[in-house]
């Protein structure tokens, strides 16, 4: 296809993107896609030969090139090679996947758990697995794009409540027909604004109304609880989300993804969800190096308290700068910049200055709510949140934020 001859939907498009990536890359407001050269200790990385502090990781833990996990990764790669011997069902299911299963169903206080190659697919697979035709599925408007996708994909009736707006959900609830299956699926933790979903109501109206009830814990585990297990220890609330899924791609190092719950029911995503059934098994390093972490957050606990020091500082300094940092109560730090330009300029200030944070712009979020998204870890030291700090709140003043 000759794209300077033709004129269909799809051209349009792939030259609408082409232009607007032009249009932020020309004045130099390009950030995306950056090449890190290398890791390097207390949150930094070098990018274009720059040492910089690392303000876009998930990480919270800071886990990433941990001794033990690497080590144990290592060993996976001696004992069972680089790679499986097909989709888990048929060949590729290795011990080492079964030890991780089991850790993660320990960690999760469940029965039962089952992983997927990453957790975009498990989001996927398992909402559309469980759910279809003629079927009810609400979701929270501010959920993650593998969740609205799954719902798509189900084609079950899909609704959307007001962000963690409980009394809006059991409105639609109610309206729904009372003798169909029914999923109410949210974000532990909010990815673009940090705040966290109000449980406890949605368990009982979840009770309420029959529905089955699906956590992405994604951003919470390592984050929430005393000893960093997620939500369910955040409100002390066990025992209460049927479905419990979580990636294996943030607090923890690897890649993948996971839902925990009762055995039948992860007996039965097993041997019907296609993304388990018709897609290779996770690498031996990565299952090892999963497996290990999980491991590491309950022996080190200490990591979970600095994260909680940390993120105090953090959005106590920005907020008393007088940025808005909306509703945010975890290591996720929305800094409001208002227009897509302005995120992108505070971005290119911060990175000018060794700070490496990214923006995140419509439609990711909605227009005029564009920010930098921020995050802070364990592994960063005090003094160089303080500097981070400085630097944006120097940028915000420069463009009239603060
Ligand atoms: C990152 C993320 C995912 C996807 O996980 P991957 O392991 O990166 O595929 C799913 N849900 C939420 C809320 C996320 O933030």
């Amino acid at each position: 296809m000759d794209l300077h001859t033709t004129d269909d939907a799809v051209t349009r498009r792939i030259k609408a993107m082409a232009d607007r990536i032009s249009s932020i890359k020309d004045p130099g407001l390009y950030f995306y896609n950056q090449p890190v050269q290398e890791i390097l200790p207390g949150m930094k990385v070098r990018v274009n030969g720059r040492e910089m502090g690392m303000y876009a990781s998930y990480s919270y833990l800071g886990l990433v090139n941990h001794p033990r996990i690497n080590e144990a990764a290592k060993k996976a790669v001696d004992k069972f090679g680089t790679g499986t011997n097909g989709v888990r069902t048929l060949a590729g299911t290795l011990t080492i996947h079964n030890e991780l299963e089991e850790t993660i169903a320990n960690f999760k206080h469940s029965e039962s758990a089952l992983t997927y190659s990453s957790g975009y697919a498990t989001n996927l697979t398992v909402v559309s697995t469980m759910m279809g035709r003629g079927d009810y599925v609400f979701s929270d408007k501010l959920n993650h794009a593998s969740i609205v996708d799954g719902c798509l994909m189900s084609g079950a009736e899909f609704r959307r409540f007001r962000h963690n707006d409980m009394e809006h959900l059991e409105g639609l609830l109610k309206n729904a027909p009372s003798d169909v299956a029914k999923m109410v699926i949210a974000d532990s933790v909010f990815s673009m604004d940090g705040d966290i979903i109000d449980l406890p109501k949605m368990v009982e109206i979840c009770k309420k109304y029959k529905a089955w009830l699906m956590i992405d814990e994604a951003h919470s585990v390592g984050v929430l609880g005393k000893t960093g297990t997620g939500i369910e220890e955040h409100f002390d609330l066990y025992d209460a989300i049927d479905i419990k899924m979580g990636t294996l791609s943030k607090t923890i190092p690897s890649v993948g993804g996971y839902v925990a719950g009762k055995k039948e029911l992860i007996e039965y995503l097993r041997h019907a969800s296609r993304a388990y059934i018709f897609s290779a098994a996770l690498p031996p390093a990565q299952a090892a190096a999963a497996n290990e972490a999980f491991k590491v957050i309950l022996d080190e606990p200490e990591r979970i308290e600095k994260l909680n020091l940390n993120t105090k500082q953090f959005i106590g300094g920005l907020k008393s700068m007088g940025f808005d940092t909306m509703l945010t109560e975890t290591a996720i730090v929305p800094v409001l910049c208002g227009e897509d330009e302005k995120a992108f300029i505070m971005t290119r200030d911060a990175q000018l200055n060794d700070v490496f944070v990214l923006p995140v712009v419509s439609p990711a979020v909605p227009e005029g709510l564009a920010r930098l998204r921020a995050t802070v870890t364990a592994g960063h030291d005090p003094s160089e949140i303080e500097r981070a700090m400085d630097v944006i709140g120097e940028a915000g003043k420069k463009l009239g934020i603060i």
